[in-house]
């Protein structure tokens, strides 16, 4: 490029200098904005992958989050994280705090217990030592724990006191039998626990039953330590990668104050420089010296836009780095949230409880049926199961909304429970049907189910102004041949009660024509 000559040429030059340092200004800041949009996102998607883990938590992802919707800078969004960050420690000592409380009662427990043999006292011993602090998706589990320990304690009396006025053998199988439907597991504590629930098919002595407890109180203790570990890793992790999120981006702020400074004098060097040049213009007479004084101003206005340029250089290559590490973390961050809530996802699809109503849900149903089908086939007990079926339930999501729908199916739920628990093993089979195992004939559970019917129908229901009553149908089947498996039995259970939808709504009705 010629050396520019004249003033006019000069100036030119200088135009398109400013145009260029213009233009790469634009640039930085399209990258800024993009930078934060992407960091926006990250939190946002964070903050799904919380939200609901506690309730302190979901305060500070709610103020998050409505930051995030209104644009904020990370200026504002890095204190917010620093709070996240120090909740979900909080978080973690509440928790602890919490453990403790139910491991004492626990230790309290255990400490009442007298068991009858030297073997069995050994077991209770490795299993107080074994037991530190439980954690969460196992914490249902602990009432359970205080079930099989109280369970034992009668067994071990039981048989220290010789057998006299005690509960039948049979009576402790059944708990058990009934206590091990809501737990399950997964690798091999999950085999344990399948061999031990095939052992209780059979009939036991007593001190098999003890051992059996104890077996699975050390399983549950196991898996609440192995979960309390991954718990606590995760929180740690997280914390650590919040951390240094927070670094990087307290990091960007300083160093962009920084530039923002520079430009700022520089900026304002250019404007004297220019006023300068139109004073010099303004007040020249003659040629010579307008060339010799505008001249020399013009280099040091060129010599500021190279400053300027050099300037814009340095903080993007600031920029870059800094923002290649964010992203670096914050992808660290995200796959270790995204392998927690696999975890969790996991844990929830093992569970055998159904969250809306508590009752074993389809998995505990089918389970227990396989179970009682094979004693039927040994010839113990008769077996019938009940499906029972909401009448007309769109009509109360579509009237009252789903969450009175919901409230609905947790007092029905609760209803049939109540009436039906010492007689079959109530589940909820899915979305309005509830699926129930009777160890009776048919005709029995008839009985049984038409009262249970009527108590629901019963229940005097108040949506907003209006009184309603609700009431179910039932198809009740029994194994009666050997052909019989569980998936013909529910097919026919399933048919009685279309039957008795078609008669009415509001009745039972029996596969075998009653
Ligand atoms: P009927 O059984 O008497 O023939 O009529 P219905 O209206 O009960 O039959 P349908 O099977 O068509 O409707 C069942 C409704 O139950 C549809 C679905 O939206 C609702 N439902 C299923 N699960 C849930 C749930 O968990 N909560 C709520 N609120 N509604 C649910
Ligand atoms: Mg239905
Ligand atoms: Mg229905």
């Amino acid at each position: 490029m010629s050396i520019p000559e004249t003033p006019q040429e000069q100036v030119q030059h200088l135009s398109k200098k400013l145009q260029q340092s213009i233009q790469s200004r634009k640039q930085l800041e399209d990258d800024y904005r993009r930078d934060s949009e992407r960091y926006s996102e990250f939190v946002n998607q964070l903050c799904l992958a919380l939200n609901g883990v506690d309730s302190d938590l979901d305060t500070i992802i709610h103020q998050l989050r409505s930051q995030i919707q209104q644009n904020a800078s990370a200026a504002i969004l890095d204190p917010l994280i620093e709070k996240l960050s120090d909740a979900i420690a909080d978080y973690n000592i509440r928790f602890q705090q919490q453990t403790r409380q139910t491991t004492d009662t626990i230790s309290q427990t255990l400490a009442k217990l007298t068991p009858s043999t030297r073997q069995a006292e050994r077991e209770f011993a490795s299993i107080a030592t074994a037991f530190e602090k439980p954690t969460t998706a196992l914490m249902h589990y602990l009432p359970l724990v205080n079930r099989l320990l109280n369970l034992s304690h009668q067994c071990a009396v039981n048989s220290s006191t010789a057998k006299t006025e005690t509960v039948p053998v049979e009576n402790y199988q059944a708990q058990l039998f009934d206590l091990l439907s809501e737990v399950e597991f997964s690798g091999n504590s999950a085999e344990a626990l399948q061999q031990v629930k095939t052992a209780l098919q059979k009939p036991q002595s007593l001190d098999t039953l003890m051992g059996i407890s104890l077996k699975v109180m050390r399983l549950i203790f196991t898996s609440i330590n192995e979960e309390r570990k991954s718990a606590q890793s995760f929180l740690q992790q997280l914390n650590a990668s919040l951390e240094s999120v927070n670094n990087i981006l307290g990091t960007t702020v300083s160093t962009s104050g920084y530039f923002a400074e520079q430009r700022s004098k520089l900026n304002k060097q250019l404007t004297v420089g220019v006023s300068d040049i139109s004073d010099c213009v303004h007040g020249a007479s003659e040629l010579f010296e307008l060339k010799e004084n505008v001249g020399s101003r013009l280099e040091q206005l060129g010599a500021t836009l190279e400053q300027h340029i050099l300037l814009q250089n340095q903080e993007r290559e600031n920029f870059t780095k800094n923002s290649t590490e964010l992203e670096v973390k914050l992808r660290e961050t995200e796959a270790e949230v995204e392998r927690y809530k696999r975890e969790l996802a996991q844990q929830k699809f093992r569970s055998l409880q159904d969250s809306l109503t508590k009752l074993p849900n389809r998995s505990a149903f089918e389970e227990r049926l396989n179970m009682e089908f094979s004693r039927w086939q040994n010839g113990q007990t008769p077996l019938t199961i009940a499906i029972v079926d909401v009448d007309f339930f769109k009509d109360i999501n579509d009237s009252f909304g789903h969450i009175a729908g919901d409230k609905t199916l947790q007092v029905i739920a609760g209803t049939l429970n109540k009436a039906l628990k010492n007689d079959g093993f109530v589940c909820r089979y899915g979305g309005e049907e509830f699926a129930i195992i009777f160890c009776l004939d048919e005709n029995q559970v008839k009985e049984k189910m038409e009262l249970a019917r009527e108590k629901v129908a019963n229940i005097p229901f108040k949506f907003k102004t209006d009184d309603i009553r609700i009431t179910v149908s039932a198809g009740v089947a029994s194994f009666n041949n050997n052909s019989d498996t569980t998936v013909s039995v529910f097919e026919r259970a399933d048919k009685a009660l279309y039957r008795a939808k078609e008669s009415g709504r509001n009745n039972v009705k029996l596969a075998s024509g009653g």
